[in-house]
């Protein structure tokens, strides 16, 4: 075996699975429309849930931070990286989401492998929902700590795991809305199985930060449970990009002195953070509530009008959206199908989701307008 034919067959085994992924280059891909090849069609594949991607106020805030601080930040956040504006980022996540501390990470990724380097040894145990996101079950399998994952939003299934002998640390680990199937955790029957057993929980919530609950505090201030560590990422409801860990005081120095993401990784551009608290002040503001509400008008708008005698919804209030198709080459035909009426969707297959349970996997966002969905639904309703 050589390097080259070691490539070739991983290549020729996913070509052969219709699991050969490809980028697409966009001239436009986050908002209301996406626009490639000189076409413009309905986006419904962004994470920019809140249409924020396109904020005048948050762009205005990056190009007077890059005028003021320069576009980057030169460093480590632990030599000349860490700005007054990165500062200034920190103290308002940690208020508004009552935690004591929150740090930066460059994302979201970035954020979940480092938390689990840092707190995560051999005799310890990663208990994980067994539909976390591939940041944390990659993070999970790379740590010297045993991973067990319980059944998806089971917590029966953990309390048995987490009750099994460990001479450890337990950690906790799951999502506040999962990223391909829209559905929330229960929250609060995880923190109490957590806390019967002393082990810490860990909420990423990418996909509930900004777009639920309260002045868009997400999926862990909505059902009134606070974990141990939770992961906020802006590259979604925020409309930018970056991620914060938020946690307690000790929590914070902690990673200070172990994440090795933070210590040797360029920290963002101060513009960055910047951007990013224009995004936190508009996500909190009276405007933010009207986001939030146009947004949960148009997801039940397309929950409503779906034909579901054809397809399979899932079971999600969120802004994603799944439609489980099960075969992969159903669902690259059914996007395709989509794509040829002017409404662009993405096909999710095996490994990122179970085998089986290829999907589309729809994404509503405050930028559509109703018109918008009525078009999804026409065209859906037609192709099912
Ligand atoms: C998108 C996502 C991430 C990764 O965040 P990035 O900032 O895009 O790296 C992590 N966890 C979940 C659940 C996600 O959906």
């Amino acid at each position: 075996m050589t390097w080259q034919k070691k490539i070739d067959d991983a290549l020729a085994a996913r070509r052969s699975a219709d699991a050969l992924r490809r980028r697409y280059p966009v001239t436009l891909g986050a908002g209301r429309w996406l626009q490639a090849d000189g076409c413009q069609y309905l986006n419904f594949s962004s994470n920019d849930y809140l249409g924020l991607s396109h904020h005048p106020q948050i762009i205005c805030a990056w190009q007077q931070g890059a005028e003021r601080f320069g576009v980057g930040s030169g460093g480590s956040g632990h030599v000349s990286g860490y700005s007054i504006a990165h500062q200034a980022l920190e103290e308002e996540l940690a208020q508004w989401l009552g935690y004591s501390r929150a740090l930066l990470f460059i994302s979201g990724f970035a954020a979940n492998q480092a938390v689990i380097a840092a707190l995560m040894e051999k005799d310890d145990r990663i208990v994980a929902d067994r539909l976390s996101h591939a940041s944390l079950l990659e993070a999970a399998s790379l740590s010297p700590a045993t991973l067990r994952r319980f059944s998806h939003n089971d917590s029966q299934h953990l309390a048995r795991l987490l009750a099994t002998p460990c001479p450890g640390q337990q950690l906790v680990v799951t999502e506040g809305v999962f990223s391909m199937d829209g559905d929330s955790a229960p929250l609060a029957e995880i923190h109490a199985m957590a806390q019967q057993h002393n082990a810490w929980l860990l909420v990423d919530d990418a996909h509930g930060i900004g777009v639920t609950g309260e002045e868009g505090r997400g999926s862990c201030w909505q059902q009134q449970v606070k974990p141990e560590l939770l992961v906020v990422t802006f590259g979604k409801g925020f409309g930018v990009s970056g991620a914060a860990i938020l946690c307690s005081d000790s929590v914070a120095d902690y990673l200070l002195q172990f994440a090795r993401h933070l210590i040797y990784s360029t920290s963002m551009p101060p513009a960055q953070a910047q951007a990013l608290r224009a995004s936190l002040a508009v996500i909190r503001s009276h405007e933010g509530d009207e986001r939030r509400a146009k947004l949960a008008m148009l997801i039940q708008r397309f929950r409503a009008g779906i034909n579901t005698r054809s397809l399979t919804l899932a079971n999600s209030d969120s802004a994603i959206q799944p439609l489980i198709v099960g075969d992969n080459q159903h669902a690259l035909r059914l996007a395709d199908t989509l794509r040829q009426q002017g409404c662009w969707v993405t096909a999710i297959r095996p490994p990122t989701v179970p085998v089986g349970t290829a999907r589309l996997r729809l994404t509503l966002t405050q930028a559509h307008e109703t018109q918008d969905i009525d078009r999804l639904l026409e065209v859906l309703n037609g192709a099912g």
